[in-house]
């Protein structure tokens, strides 16, 4: 049976036992102890999380994860392609929604529910109300409310219908533990080292970032208006001689800290990396989106765990972020739409 949006609104006396503090953050943190207690779906998949186990790898001045993640298994080898998502049931259509599961109401727009297969210990799947594709032009200012309602404890991220959303026809962010991403933690250093101004404003910063494996933007601001143009900007470089009304290929990681959001945008070049699609020994499941280029690389197999090297990471970084010459191209190209945007 259909279940009204009202019947999936989790009330204020049902999250009350579980609520500290009045902030999005803490009643997205309620909602998820409150949905462990009767979901067992989602109680299965936070056990799961506690069997994890994690590599680190270290570069110059950062570290890459990879998280032995079983529970992973579903999204990682998803079928995006039009015709696998036009037979299935959209498990994001709040009709399609199981029994036990409820969401945290955003402006009328958005549900925030729990993820039952968390790569965080706390994750979050925030999906429109209504089935509409995943795109990201129009919903841009929606990323950057629910990061500043969030931020205090999530990042909130957004894969591209191309490039690791496993529900393309259905528009949804996720949020994550900030704190768990290393991208978070180790980002001024690595601006200070690896990062190249692509702006001097008072009120907006932009960064790229050559060298830490995933080639990126990252903008600084505190005036959502301003980003959004930024953001604008940069879209419309990406899409530059791309194939016409396609989304660039994209996945963003946003952050909101003391009045100020951290906007990092990873243009892609390719979905998925060859050694995805080999067979045997070769072959290893890992299909890079936002997490992956925050800094943790997920595979729900243990003989891929073991097996990955560093050279792989490299390997798969260069392969589906866009290539150095490119990157070269959007620098110049942002950098003057910047400059004129801040004059
Ligand atoms: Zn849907």
């Amino acid at each position: 049976m259909a279940r009204p949006l009202d019947q999936i609104a989790i009330s204020e006396t049902e999250l009350a036992p579980f609520v500290n503090g009045n902030t999005q953050a803490g009643k997205a943190h309620a909602l998820l102890e409150q949905q462990k207690g009767v979901w067992e779906l989602l109680r299965n998949g936070y056990d799961t999380l506690r069997t994890v186990r994690t590599r680190a790898f270290e570069f110059d001045g950062f570290q890459i994860k990879v998280q032995f993640n079983p529970g992973r298994l579903t999204s990682t080898v998803a079928k995006v392609d039009a015709a696998s998502i036009k037979v299935r049931k959209c498990f994001l259509c709040t009709e399609n929604l199981p029994p036990a599961q409820r969401g945290i109401p955003c402006d009328g727009e958005y549900l925030v529910l729990c993820n039952p297969f968390p790569i965080f210990p706390e994750h979050f799947t925030i999906s429109s109300v209504r089935h509409t594709p995943q795109l990201i032009r129009d919903s841009f200012a929606a990323l950057l409310q629910l990061t500043r309602d969030l931020g205090s404890r999530y990042t909130v991220f957004y894969n591209g219908p191309r490039c690791g959303a496993s529900a393309p026809d259905h528009l949804h962010f996720q949020a994550g533990n900030r704190s768990h991403l290393p991208i978070d933690a180790e980002y001024d250093l690595v601006k200070e080292k690896l990062g190249s101004r692509l702006v001097r404003s008072g009120v907006l910063h932009a960064y790229a970032f050559e060298d830490y494996l995933r080639r990126h933007v990252a903008f600084e601001s505190p005036d959502a208006t301003l980003l959004q143009r930024a953001f604008g900007a940069l879209y419309e470089v990406l899409q530059d001689g791309g194939p016409a009304g396609e989304e660039p290929m994209m996945n963003i990681l946003g952050f909101y800290t003391n009045g100020e959001w951290r906007i990092h945008v990873f243009p892609r070049a390719k979905h998925r990396p060859a050694f995805y699609f080999k067979e045997g020994d070769e072959k290893l499941l890992i299909s890079p989106a936002a997490v992956e280029l925050g800094g943790i690389c997920t595979t729900p197999r243990e003989q891929d765990f073991e097996r990955v090297t560093r050279e792989h990471i490299m390997e798969m970084y260069y392969e589906v972020c866009v290539s150095m010459d490119k990157f070269a191209g959007i620098k110049t190209r942002l950098a003057s739409k910047l400059a004129a945007l801040v004059a």
